[in-house]
């Protein structure tokens, strides 16, 4: 299992998509990064499975 795996997610905002980071040696996490595309503040949570699939929600402020 990899320690980082690079996750696609779709922006809230614009529903563009980009790629983040995540530390699969986290469980759970959460964290704001800004979308690439439109430059909001996009909340990501994240879920790491003790099989390493990651998933990944992603939440807008005001969507
Ligand atoms: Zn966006």
């Amino acid at each position: 299992m990899e320690i980082e795996q690079t996750v696609m997610v779709q922006c809230p905002y614009c529903a563009e998509t980009f790629e983040v980071l995540v530390d699969c040696s986290i469980g759970h996490q959460e964290y704001i990064e800004d979308c690439e595309v439109c430059c909001r503040p996009v909340t990501l949570v994240i879920d790491v499975a003790e099989d390493g699939v990651v998933s990944v929600q992603t939440r807008g402020e005001d969507v």
